[in-house]
């Protein structure tokens, strides 16, 4: 076999053993089948391959040829071989650049997913933050394969306490806890996301009923209440759970509505779950289409007192007046708190009722001493936000009130709650200002006895529901004769609040009762309705006594 070798100069003829020896042995068998492939089909041979030259030096080189039968009738090839390193080089480098070029774009996608993955997730439970929750709800109209979906938002019972008392090492371990068991009830096609502090929202799809969603639920809350072990202590949460569901896989409005029957949840009490119902949505719009109403009848001045007389236990005389918050709604008529008062409160409105009640009882009551009337002491209501503004002391004074003329009530609760110094200190002022403190429903719940040494007030109002009994209960005749005692101890005068009946007033006063107060006496009236029952005179008030009593 003969094979023809470019020299660059002339052509040879080189014995096939010289120029297969000449190959990189790597390349040497692909080489030679190229060219016996060549031979067998009598056609064009091409082939690349390294050799390796005297020196050691590694070339690469191309050839190409053509068989064809020589004018003595044996087959030949002719051809020509040339050096392709430089190509070869170039290409090995641009194919090593293009590596290196995909390495980077990789590490860039890994670190760009590593900061996806900070943004979506929360740092504490490593599960989906609000970010990505958002993300997932907004895709799953488009995911034909669901076919139910449930929204649940739940809320963990008495985190905030464990914070408080515990410290915030132990939340964050009951958080972890949490997150971790809520991971563990949900199905894995489920999602879960920690959407605030101790706020949880779980996304469930493709659930069979609601039977089986109600026992995910309730699988939710069991793991939820189990203890958790922080260090020495076990602490113990729970869970309020919200749900909305639908039979598709339409998640407009489910988040909302979930959020709202989690609220239904928590104010029914803790460790609930509550699913979401058009009635739901119906109360707590109304709800909000009235707190709405309220901003505006107290920009109306729709806001106005009622007044209830306060009489003295033994002589009957008026000694004054509980100011008791009427709303004269434009179409509802006159509505009572029990309405609105609440809703204040949940609409941060509280402190402007009391604000305007406030001012309304100063207008009266000039009003009253403008024609002569003799206005003794008049009480109002004072809700707790009023009385954490911390404003409030600038805002009392600016209405110049003098001494000794305004009450406050204060509800027991709001002192067991925080009996902090800051609010003791805002009372003290306020005592300053020449305005006694009273104790409104005392005996209503937890008696804070130790509210009322701290607190000093001047008054305290025993409240409707143990004066109600003491008539036919002997039980209840020592629960107030004991509460009036202490009273007496602690140099504060006592007040019976919802007398309805003379024979209540007979006993209350026989228990030690300083005043009287109930429909007994007089039912809540508007200020017009009240001036019957000022005196102008000291004779007057002796008048008064006739015309109220009974
Ligand atoms: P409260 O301060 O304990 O007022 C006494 C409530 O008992 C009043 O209800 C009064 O109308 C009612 N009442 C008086 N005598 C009797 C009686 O003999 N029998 C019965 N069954 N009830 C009697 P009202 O006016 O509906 O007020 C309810 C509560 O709303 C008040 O309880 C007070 O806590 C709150 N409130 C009223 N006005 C204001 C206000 O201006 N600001 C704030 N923050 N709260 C207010
Ligand atoms: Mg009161
Ligand atoms: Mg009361």
């Amino acid at each position: 076999m003969h094979r023809l070798y470019e020299t660059g100069e002339s052509f040879r003829e080189v014995p096939a053993w010289l120029w297969s020896n000449a190959i990189h042995p790597d390349d040497r068998e692909q080489a030679e089948r190229d060219f016996d492939h060549a031979i067998a089909t009598r056609g064009a041979y091409n082939s690349q391959f390294r050799i390796v030259l005297p020196s050691g030096e590694i070339r690469h080189l191309r050839s190409r040829a053509h068989f064809y039968v020589d004018a003595e009738g044996s087959p030949s090839f002719i051809g020509a071989e040339w050096d392709v390193t430089a190509d070869v080089q170039l290409n090995a480098e641009l194919a090593r650049q293009k590596l290196v070029a995909e390495a980077r774009a990789l590490a860039l996608e890994e670190s760009n997913a590593r900061i996806e993955h900070v943004a979506d997730h929360d740092y504490l439970t490593g599960l989906s933050n609000r970010r990505l929750l958002d993300k997932r709800l907004a895709e799953l109209p488009a995911d034909k394969s669901i076919t139910t979906l449930a929204v649940l938002h739940l809320d963990l019972d008495q985190f905030k306490q464990i914070n408080d008392s515990h410290g915030h090492a132990a939340g964050d371990a009951v958080l972890r806890a949490a997150a971790l068991r809520i991971t563990a009830a949900i199905p894995a096609n489920g999602m879960v996301a920690r959407v605030g502090g101790d706020e949880f929202v779980i996304v469930l799809v493709n659930f069979t009923d609601l039977t089986e969603l109600k026992l995910i639920t309730e699988d939710l809350q069991r793991r939820l209440r189990k203890k958790i072990r922080f260090g020495q202590e076990m602490l113990q949460s729970g869970a309020s759970i919200g749900v909305s569901w639908s039979g598709d896989r339409r998640a407009r409005n489910l988040l909302a509505e979930s959020d709202l029957a989690l609220y239904q949840a928590k104010k029914l009490g803790r460790n609930r779950v509550e699913f979401f119902t058009r009635q739901l949505q119906e109360d707590l719009r109304a709800k909000r289409r009235l707190a709405e109403e309220l901003k505006l009848g107290l920009e109306r001045g729709e806001i106005v007192p009622y007044y209830q007389v306060q009489l003295d236990a033994r002589t009957r005389e008026v000694i004054g007046f509980e100011a008791l918050a009427r709303w004269k709604h434009p179409e509802k008529g006159v509505l009572a708190p029990g309405i609105f008062l609440k809703i204040a409160d949940e609409h941060g409105l509280a402190a402007e009722i009391d604000a305007a009640i406030l001012k309304n009882v100063l207008q009266d009551r000039l009003f009253w001493l403008l024609r002569g009337f003799a206005v003794p002491r008049i009480a109002v209501n004072i809700s707790a936000s009023r009385l954490a503004d911390p404003a409030l002391l600038n805002k009392l004074r600016k209405l110049d009130i003098p001494p000794g003329v305004i009450v406050f009530e204060l509800v027991e609760t709001i002192f067991l709650d925080d009996s902090d110094e800051k609010l003791l200190e805002h009372i003290g002022d306020i005592k300053q200002m020449g305005i006694d403190i009273e104790i409104d429903d005392f005996g209503s719940g937890h008696a804070s006895l130790i509210g009322l040494v701290k607190l000093r007030p001047k008054r305290l109002k025993i409240d409707r529901q143990l004066v109600t009994e003491v008539v036919s209960s002997a039980e209840q005749r020592r629960v107030v004769g004991s509460i009036v005692e202490i009273a007496k101890a602690l140099d504060v005068e006592v007040i019976a609040e919802g007398i309805e009946t003379e024979a209540h007033a007979v006993v209350l006063a026989q228990l030690g009762c300083d005043g009287l107060q109930g429909y007994a006496f007089g039912y809540p009236a508007p200020a017009a309705e009240t001036d019957r029952l000022f005196a102008s005179t000291a004779s007057g008030i002796e008048k008064q006594k006739t015309a109220t009593g009974g």
